[in-house]
């Protein structure tokens, strides 16, 4: 019997996501197909990659946003593949916090555990190399880690 409060939802047929796609038009804004609307280009740069001191394997990552509005930046879907893992077993950010936002670039920390420094970071702007790890700077000191 089909269940009407719960349908199947149907991708974009172009980004391909789930709950963007109205049946005509996607309402995500780097995407917007079906639209007249020009997607914007979402542009995403690693700043900083830094060793957290904990007991934990932590990183603190530091990424800045551009070219459409912060909320477009889906932090669920920063993650890093684990080679023969599903995708729900990668990691995810952790405690993440916009630290600044103006003219239209965002800058966002976000914790992540057992980093590969070896792999790129899977972002909505996608895949992104990582930068050597650095010593946190003063202007993160705030960024205090705690465990999930
Ligand atoms: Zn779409």
């Amino acid at each position: 019997m089909p269940d009407f409060d719960t349908p199947n939802p149907v991708p974009c047929p172009k980004c391909g996501r789930l709950y963007v796609w109205d049946g005509t038009k996607c309402c995500r804004k780097d995407c917007r197909h079906g639209s007249n609307k020009k997607p914007r280009k979402l542009r995403v740069k690693i700043v900083g990659v830094y060793p957290v001191e904990t007991k934990e394997p932590v990183h603190l990552i530091e990424v800045t946003v551009e070219g459409s509005t912060a909320d477009a930046f889906d932090i669920g879907e920063v993650t890093q593949e684990i080679a023969g893992q599903p995708r729900m077993n990668w990691q995810a950010p952790w405690d993440e916090q916009m630290i600044s936002e103006k003219d239209g670039k965002a800058r966002i920390v976000f914790f992540f555990h057992c980093l590969d420094l070896t792999k790129p970071l899977t972002t909505p702007a996608g895949l992104l190399a990582l930068p050597p790890p650095k010593k946190i700077p003063q202007r993160l000191k705030s960024m205090v880690y705690e465990s999930p």
